[in-house]
């Protein structure tokens, strides 16, 4: 049996380390998730300390506690450390030797050889580092690999056609952009850009702002000046920011966080997902000048991409994931694990350099999207119908995730909720698996909040709840099978929608007497088309691909413009397309 050569992410916050088990990429470690904190300390008593424990201590002890030693890898600079001086290899030696440790525990044999991954940025004196801070740690660095190489292994993109694939890396501390092209086994990084300071913990200090600024509002305080305090705001700022990933509210609750004239002072707060994304936003819009930049090194535009990777724990964030599918028009893909992709990808390739062959890591995610009706706008027209997706497809099971509503009038003690399987934006097109009707809301004002939470497990049970947050009445209901029996209803559905754009329903003659409700209509076909010419994108001939990726555009710039004439004539031109490549 060839030697175990295991794959690592050494990353600026947190590293990660993974080998194949029965041919399939596993992370290993012993916290929680598998992440080590890229931490390195001396303890109390003079020991080493490394991950969990030495983040812990960093707040007490930053004289103590090296963290983000990456950013310094291929300098000369020197580490002070309890008052000795250390290379930036060294620390890192201290991290790669801790997870080739846990591998060595996992597979009950020692291991000598890894994949690391590095930047694509990263210059040659940085990537030396890299092989001496293995060689340091006892391990021979067979390959090194870009992280944005390694996401495109765990995402297992199709080698064989050629595509232009967008890697967006939002970590703790580090943002990076990559265009990679892939063809015929080939995997180039075409392109990349960045910012070396910019991430989660940028989110966690606003969140942390916001808390200080709420104390000394409301309390009268200054929290900066007790480290202590900070090190909890910290850590409840950070959950808090996790929590509005899934959320439409957090609660951020710290009891006796400090004594103020002899009495405790409570921390009692709840930031909306909405004022969070306020806070948030020019940070994920700086993220996207990137892309744009990165974009414009490859002499690329939005349109030549045809997939968006996420990488990096901070792409969880609802908002990161929804301004890049508003400006690129497609869903980024997110199944893998967010933080362990980089590291299942050097798994992957350090089978392949042992030439082992590699089962994929699938993981189970939903293919269908689950959400509910409510008062909106659809291409600009006001209806009671809009489709509001709360689980998205691909998302990985299993999964819970909340969003708010409001009640629509005064008195309102009612609401129906209906809850739909499905992508159309209006929510009767989609297909309602389960109702209920939750009845003694309170006789309040209209916007009173309804809070509805869905949770989808691995057998494919779909549990509904509704609460009114204002006194925590609740209804739920369980849908069993949401996922199996959606199959043969949802194609039929499907085929009914698009097959009326084959029946000819567009080649009317009314001119530009085009009712509002047709024009809603002709969108809502419109979009569907799109999705599906988008999944015969991938197996599609250059030349196809080609027409589709421009009907595409042509069809979404006539969506955008409102101009329905356009839109029919683009969407025939799609339907025929596709018509064609169907038969
Ligand atoms: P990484 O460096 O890739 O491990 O990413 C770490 C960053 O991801 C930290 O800032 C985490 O707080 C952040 N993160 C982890 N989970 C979530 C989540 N559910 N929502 C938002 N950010 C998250």
């Amino acid at each position: 049996m060839s030697e175990t050569i295991i794959g690592i992410d050494l990353g600026t916050t947190n590293s990660e380390v993974a080998v194949l088990e029965n041919d399939r990429p596993i992370v290993i470690g012993d916290g929680p998730n598998n992440i080590v904190p890229s931490y390195v300390g001396i303890a109390d008593d003079g020991g080493i300390l490394v991950g969990e424990a030495a983040k812990n201590q960093y707040a007490l002890y930053p004289e103590r506690t090296v963290k983000s030693i990456k950013r310094r890898m291929g300098s000369d600079e020197r580490v002070v450390l309890d008052g000795k001086e250390y290379s930036p290899q060294e620390i890192s030696a201290v991290i790669l030797k801790r997870l080739k440790g846990m591998a060595e525990q996992r597979l009950g044999d020692a291991v000598s050889k890894a994949v690391i991954t590095v930047p694509a940025y990263f210059n040659d004196a940085q990537r030396q580092a890299t092989r001496e801070a293995g060689e340091i740690a006892g391990l021979e660095v067979v390959r090194i690999i870009n992280e944005p190489t390694a996401a495109a292994l765990a995402y297992e993109v199709e080698h064989r056609v050629r595509q232009n694939v967008l890697v967006y890396d939002l970590g703790g501390g580090t943002f990076d952009v990559s265009v990679v092209r892939i063809e015929e086994d080939v995997v180039e990084v075409v392109a990349s850009h960045g910012n070396n300071h910019l991430g989660g913990d940028d989110f966690d200090q606003r969140i942390i702002d916001h808390i200080v600024k709420a104390l000394h509002d409301q309390h009268d305080v200054d929290a900066r000046s007790q480290q202590q305090t900070m090190a909890r705001i910290t850590r409840a700022a950070e959950q808090a920011k996790c929590v509005l990933s899934d959320h439409p509210f957090a609660k951020i609750e710290e009891e006796y966080l400090f004594e103020r004239s002899g009495n405790p002072v409570h921390l009692d707060l709840e930031l909306s997902r909405e004022d969070y994304e306020a806070m948030i936003e020019p940070y994920v819009t700086e993220t996207l000048d990137a892309v744009h930049i990165a974009l414009k090194g490859a002499e690329l535009t939005v349109s030549d991409i045809d997939q968006i990777l996420l990488v990096g724990g901070a792409t969880r964030t609802p908002l990161v994931r929804r301004r890049l599918e508003e400006e690129f028009v497609r869903q980024p893909r997110g199944e893998v694990d967010p933080d362990l992709g980089v590291a299942i990808g050097a798994a992957i390739q350090a089978g392949i350099s042992a030439g082992v062959s590699v089962s994929t890591c699938l993981v189970d995610i939903t293919p269908y999207t689950f959400g509910t009706a409510a008062l909106g706008e659809v291409g600009g027209i006001p209806t009671h119908e809009m489709f509001v997706p709360v689980i998205r497809k691909n998302s990985p099971i299993p999964v819970t995730k909340s969003e708010l509503f409001y009640t629509s009038y005064d008195g309102q003690q009612e609401v129906d909720v209906r809850i739909y399987q499905g992508e159309d934006p209006i929510a009767s097109n989609n297909i309602e698996i389960g109702n209920f009707r939750v009845e003694g809301l309170s006789d309040v004002e209209e916007g009173n909040p309804v809070l509805l939470r869905l949770s989808l497990d691995l057998n494919g049970v779909l549990h509904v709840t509704a609460t009114e947050k204002r006194t925590g009445l609740e209804k739920s209901i369980k849908i069993d099978n949401s996922l199996a029996r959606i199959g043969e209803e949802g194609i039929e559905a499907a085929k009914e929608r698009i097959g009326v754009l084959f029946d000819g329903a567009w080649s009317t003659d009314e001119g530009s007497e085009t009712g509002d409700s047709e024009a809603q209509q002709g969108i809502v076909q419109a979009r569907a088309l799109i999705e599906k010419a988008e999944r015969l994108l991938n197996n599609a001939s250059p030349e196809d691909k080609e027409d589709l990726v421009d009907l595409i555009e042509s069809v979404n710039d006539a969506i955008a413009s409102q101009n329905m004439d356009a839109l029919k004539t683009t969407t025939a031109e799609l339907a025929d397309i596709i018509y064609y490549m169907e038969n």
